[in-house]
């Protein structure tokens, strides 16, 4: 059996700060079936290791990264886990990255590079009893892994390392005096190697290390071509050429529905969408939401300037002059939620904000909402709007990235033809976001078209099912070092 050893900073539901989370914990359970053992490699964090316990030790780092560091085993979701357990570096109060004030931990680069480091050595046969065919690495924090198997491999057989984008805008770029510290050969710092514009970059050392590299969805893998949506990446990606490709997120279905869903206060499926009206007027009551004839729209999102929150905040008045109300659970910048708070104050019982983060929450809206506003500037993959449509929550989308690639716009024609999903607008302005907004509250007036819109969306198929095989298949090249064969 194929051993790969998947290395981030995230896996639901032990760690999640946002889609990275769902799909890293996903994974193994999506490659299963394909005769691949997926082992997830996370930092200790206070919520890994209470969830693991007294787990048997794999190996002991007198000094990782001026840390002492043990690697553990256990399981996540029934599949291998092994946990990089340096308290000195990942048991803090606050969250993954930062401090609950929201600044980053100033030892980040020490934190990630540990997180390397081990995979390395665990991907290299370094560590005793220990082999894995392939090294896939995620994001940023990931990012050194597959440099240090080029540049710094252990004693065994390094093995190939897929680096994958979920979000390209995070990079993990440090300042050069790291450099030294990290324990890779000075040739390492080159172009080539980690260097990036005159510092370390992380996300950069994986890219330009790893044999292959996948984005998210094919959408945000031509996207980053661009110096639009390749922040600085964008010729390393060109260069790296054919190794490049895009794989869409999956969703769980043991998680994400409506059928079986514990968090709805009524489960349905697409032959009884009436009964989404219970949880409708859930969210209306939690929320203290009046009941209207206009669309309950939905935001399910950190409040940045990527989601476009900013527009979304300056046509609050324009959705509420529409006849639609908005329930919106997110946190994220201070300013976007002063903003939302504010149109809740003016609009009250049209406009109503719960700023926090809550699952369980997150599932309800999913389940009573009409539809869910997700109006990104850019968008690797995207989850809610997966989610939006299993759960026949409408996704009005902006025309990027993983959005554009997952919903169809309800345009006459596939109106007509029965395939609309969703609605889809072309950049984010406050100009667009209107007539989007415009469009679905018309949209909705006509009942039919609507429902079947949500049935349509709902019979779409984004499990893991196509994805996992997917991986599966470039896994496969990868291991027997055909990598470079465009897919
Ligand atoms: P990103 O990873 O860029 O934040 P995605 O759409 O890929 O965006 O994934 C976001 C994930 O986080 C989804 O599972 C979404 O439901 C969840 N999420 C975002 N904000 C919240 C929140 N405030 N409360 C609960 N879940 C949230």
């Amino acid at each position: 059996m194929m051993q790969v050893l998947s290395v981030a900073s995230e896996a639901y539901p032990l760690v999640k700060t946002g889609g990275l989370g769902d799909v890293v914990g996903a994974l193994p359970g999506a490659l299963s079936g394909h005769g691949i053992m997926v082992t997830t490699l996370l930092p200790g964090y206070p919520a890994v290791r209470a969830h693991i316990g007294d787990a048997p030790l794999v190996h002991h780092y007198p000094n990782l990264m001026g840390a002492e560091a043990r690697i553990l085993a256990s399981y996540i979701n029934g599949f291998p886990l092994l946990v990089l357990d340096a308290p000195a570096l990942f048991q803090r109060d606050g969250g993954p990255y930062g401090d609950r004030s929201g600044a980053d931990w100033p030892d980040n680069w020490r934190r990630f590079a540990a997180l390397g480091r081990a995979g390395a050595d665990l991907a290299s046969g370094a560590i005793p009893n220990w082999r894995f065919d392939l090294l896939h690495a995620h994001d940023w924090h990931a990012g050194l892994a597959p440099a240090y198997l080029s540049y710094a491999p252990g004693p065994g057989a390094a093995a190939p390392s897929l680096m994958t984008i979920h979000n390209i805008a995070f990079q993990g770029r440090f300042d050069i005096s790291i450099f030294p510290f990290l324990g890779l050969p000075p040739r390492a710092y080159t172009i080539d190697g980690v260097e990036y514009y005159n510092g370390v970059g992380f996300l950069k050392a994986g890219l330009a290390s790893a044999q292959a590299i996948t984005a998210v969805s094919p959408g945000y893998a031509r996207e980053i071509r661009e110096p639009a949506f390749g922040m600085g990446m964008e010729g390393l990606i060109r260069t790296r050429g054919g190794a490049v490709s895009g794989i869409l997120n999956g969703i769980d279905p043991k998680i994400w529905n409506p059928q079986s869903d514990a968090a709805l206060a009524a489960r349905y499926d697409s032959h009884n969408l009436a009964m989404r009206r219970t949880n409708k007027r859930a969210i209306e009551s939690g929320f203290g939401l009046t009941q209207g004839d206009g669309p309950l729209f939905t935001v399910i999102s950190r409040l940045s300037w990527q989601k476009g929150m900013d527009v979304l905040a300056e046509q609050l008045d324009t959705l509420v002059a529409l006849g639609g109300r908005l329930a919106l659970l997110g946190t994220g910048d201070r300013p976007l939620e002063a903003k939302f708070r504010a149109a809740a104050g003016r609009h009250p019982g049209r406009i109503a904000v719960a700023l926090g983060y809550d699952e369980k929450l997150s599932h309800l809206l999913q389940g009573g909402a009409d539809a869910i506003l997700i109006p990104s500037r850019f968008e690797p993959c995207g989850l809610t709007q997966l989610y939006g449509l299993a759960y026949g929550c409408v996704p009005v989308a902006a025309r990027t990235g993983g959005l554009g690639d997952t919903i169809i716009d309800a345009n006459e024609a596939a109106l007509a033809q029965g395939v609309a999903t969703g609605i889809l607008f072309d950049g984010v302005s406050n100009e667009s976001l209107a007539n989007a907004l415009q469009r679905t509250v018309s949209l909705y007036a006509r009942r039919d078209a609507w429902s079947k819109m949500q049935v349509q969306g709902m019979a779409a198929d984004f499990s893991w099912h196509q994805s996992g095989a997917r991986y599966a298949e470039l896994y496969t090249r990868l291991v027997q070092g055909r990598a470079d064969l465009k897919t």
